[in-house]
């Protein structure tokens, strides 16, 4: 199960399992209080019920024995039983009745209990009552008074021939006191009412007891498991009873379940579809979901992976503590030109088709993406991924010196590349991104069609330009950059003749920062105008008043490139009252190099502006000396590097005598710098050279330094100055 699924799910669970389970417990433990509450209202219902039982059963005796009463205390009875007993009597008045509602069975004994007359179902019977009655009858007689003393009943449930009986006797006795109680040899009356399946079911009707039977016991039987014993008078098991229980709690039981099976039926019937539904949208959703979120993940255009996708495999990598990967940062070099050459979907083309090259050669264990734009990623992974990441960047550079052709479109494209690798620093997926995109600027700034593999050292560097070009950026707001002057003096009458000004970064700043690097930021980062105009108000406004000077400034071979620039020197030169035919700009011949067209066109204005112009650092680079031909510089500033050599080598003299005989064929000044001896300034000024600077002749210097120079006279330009 993926995580979104998991996710999606979750709602569908949250509702409908709480609900299922509160509803199974509510069911659960309702169930068993009720079976508790039934179980126990039928144990009280089974004990009523035997209670009732044992009534009715004590009431069929009771009314045998009330009948025996009837029929013995009376004094036609003992009128016709005493001998010679009166049979006829007998039959008439009780054996035909005997089988009726009230007795089944009626016996007349004598006083031994010896059967005088018996019937049984209006007939005559010949067995013995002991035999009939079985043992209770002896205990019944023995119940009974003496003989002729008095009257009384005795009664019980007994076991007779014909199954279980209520059986009564009495002896028949006078129902009038006055008449003779001399009744001896007594005679007693039995009857019996056999308690019969139909007598039973009635008793049961009538006492609301269902199917009520009777199984009668034999002498030392069990009573069955369920039934209840019925008891003769002297408390001995006679009979077995069974019936039906009502079971209310049953029936109550049953009437809950239903109630419960039906509210369950229509909570079902409820949830079902509402859960069955959400399940769908659930589904749907989540699947909209995993499509949104693939999408998300892939570039359209390309049908690569994108840079989300990228960076969570990579931050997956870094999780899972991998170092074995490296990461190739591309940047298609010269794509937006196919764009505005031909048209975007050409340009689109061209996407595609690298993206599909890039595909194919990234190959097994790699990932490559589309970063957007131009710029692709390939992520490789597994053994020597470093090796393997530069095989990569070479072939790509390999594949793109042949052009692409799109649909007849031939179009030229290089790249720059970046490889970052996890080198045990601690680092991230961001981290890594940036890394190689630190390599790949590299790459371009190195000129292009190259690829380079991160390096921690000019990574601290760059980040430090960084911090640099910020802080730069608010000194030159602030005005905050310092502007020192170094003498340019005559060495024949050692009078300073010019001074170059030259920038410095504030004393105050935290930081030291040469004049090169913070320059060279500034070219970097746009802001080597704004710097330059800084550098020049200021030195105007410095020098303006010093008369006799030259101002001497360095101009960026960027400075070159704005139209305003001519314009701008004029309009600060007269704000400080400097004429141009005192300033003198210093260029190198980077600016020959770079644009040369350009190069003389804005610098033939200056000059004919009236501002001197001057090559510097001559002798450091390439030392074309045709660049002395194809521009008339007004001077030519020799490389202190050429300066400071020209004591050992023998070669860089006679260099430096070429250069000064070529510049006075060119009417140009030579000016030395870097002189830091007198050894030095000897040997060059033998050479021919007159105008010089360095740390022998001055150091660059504050203004305050500068004005003190000035003013004693050493600077006095108008006194010492050579011709
Ligand atoms: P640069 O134009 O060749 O300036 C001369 C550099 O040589 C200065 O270094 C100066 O301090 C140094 N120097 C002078 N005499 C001697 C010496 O006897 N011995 C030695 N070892 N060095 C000497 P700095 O001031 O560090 O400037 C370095 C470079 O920074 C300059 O070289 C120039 O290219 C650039 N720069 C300085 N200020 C500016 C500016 O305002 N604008 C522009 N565009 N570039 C500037
Ligand atoms: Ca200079
Ligand atoms: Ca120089």
């Amino acid at each position: 199960m993926s995580i979104i699924d998991r996710v999606s799910s979750r709602p569908l669970l949250l509702i409908v399992l709480p609900v299922a389970i509160a509803l199974l417990c509510m069911i659960s433990t309702s169930f068993s209080m009720l079976n508790a509450i039934s179980v126990s209202v039928d144990k009280q219902d089974r004990a009523r019920t035997e209670q009732v039982v044992h009534s009715a059963l004590g009431s069929l005796v009771d009314s045998v024995a009330g009948l025996v009463v009837d029929n013995a205390r009376w004094d036609a009875a003992v009128e016709n039983t005493r001998d010679p007993i009166n049979l006829n009597w007998i039959e008439t008045t009780w054996g035909i009745y005997t089988g009726d509602a009230n007795y089944d069975v009626a016996f007349v004994l004598d006083g031994k209990g010896a059967r005088l007359a018996g019937y049984r179902g209006g007939q005559a019977i010949t067995m013995e009552a002991s035999a009939y009655l079985g043992p209770s009858l002896g205990s019944l007689l023995a119940a009974l008074p003496p003989d002729g003393t008095d009257f009384a009943v005795a009664s019980t449930l007994a076991v007779t021939a014909d199954g279980l009986a209520a059986i009564a006797a009495a002896p028949i006795f006078p129902a009038s006191v006055s008449n003779d109680r001399e009744i001896a040899p007594r005679k007693v009356l039995v009857f019996a009412r056999l308690l019969t399946e139909p007598v039973l079911a009635q008793t049961g009707r009538h006492y609301v007891v269902r199917n009520l039977q009777a199984s009668p016991l034999a002498p030392d039987e069990p009573i069955p498991a369920g039934a209840m014993a019925a008891m003769d008078r002297w408390g001995q098991p006679v009979a077995a009873l069974w019936w039906e229980d009502a079971r209310p709690g049953d029936a109550a039981r049953q009437t809950y379940l239903v109630s419960v099976v039906v509210i369950v039926v229509a909570l079902l019937l409820v949830m079902a579809p509402i859960s069955l539904a959400h399940f769908f949208i659930m589904r749907r959703l989540a699947s909209n979901e995993r499509a949104a979120i693939a999408a998300a993940r892939r570039d359209s255009l390309s049908n690569l992976p994108n840079r989300l996708h990228l960076s969570e495999v990579l931050a997956l990598a870094f999780e899972q503590q991998r170092t074995d990967f490296a990461l190739v940062h591309i940047d298609l070099d010269g794509f937006k030109g196919v764009n505005d050459i031909y048209d975007h979907e050409t340009g689109d083309r061209l996407i595609r088709a690298f993206s599909g090259g890039l595909q194919s050669l990234a190959g097994e264990n790699a990932l490559a993406a589309r970063l957007g734009g131009d710029e692709f990623a390939v992520l490789i992974a597994g053994a020597e991924a470093q090796a393997r990441a530069e095989a990569c960047a070479q072939t790509i550079l390999d594949c793109l010196r042949e052009p692409f052709d799109l649909d007849g479109r031939i179009a030229h494209v290089g790249a720059s590349i970046g490889i970052a690798q996890p080198d045990g620093n601690p680092c991230d997926a961001v981290e890594m991104m940036r890394r190689a995109n630190v390599a790949l600027d590299e790459a371009k700034e190195n000129g292009k069609n190259q690829w380079r593999r991160f390096d921690a050292a000019q990574d601290i560097r760059r980040q430090e330009d960084m911090a640099i070009a910020s802080e730069l950026r608010l000194h030159i707001e602030a005005g905050a950059i310092d502007v020192v002057y170094q003498p340019i003096v005559d060495v024949r009458s050692r009078a300073m003749i010019g001074v170059e000004a030259l920038a410095r970064w504030p004393d105050q700043s935290l930081r030291k920062v040469t004049p090169e690097r913070f320059v060279s930021l500034a070219e970097r980062h746009g802001m080597v105008d704004a710097l330059g105009d800084l550098i020049f108000e200021k030195a105007c406004r410095d020098i303006a008043p010093l008369e006799g000077l030259h101002l001497s400034v360095n101009l960026s071979p960027l400075q070159l490139n704005d139209p305003s620039l001519s314009a701008r020197l004029q309009r600060i030169g007269a704000a400080h009252h400097l004429t141009l035919d005192r300033l003198q700009i210093e260029v190198t011949e980077a600016v020959m190099i770079r644009h040369p067209t350009r190069a003389r066109r804005v610098l033939g204005d200056l000059h004919r502006l009236g501002i001197r112009i001057a090559l510097d650092d001559f002798g450091a680079g390439y030392a074309s000396l045709g660049y002395l031909r194809d521009f008339s510089f007004d001077a030519i500033k020799l490389d202190r590097s050429l300066t400071q050599a020209i004591v050992s080598d023998p070669t860089s003299q006679m260099f430096l005598h070429g250069t000064i005989l070529i510049a006075n064929g060119l009417a140009a000044t030579v000016i030395a710098e870097g002189v830091e001896t007198e050894e030095q300034l000897a040997l060059i000024r033998l050479a021919g050279c007159q105008v010089m600077q360095g740390y022998h002749l001055g150091r660059p210097q504050p203004l305050a330094d500068l004005l003190r120079r000035y003013k004693t006279g050493s600077g006095e330009p108008g006194k010492r100055r050579a011709g």
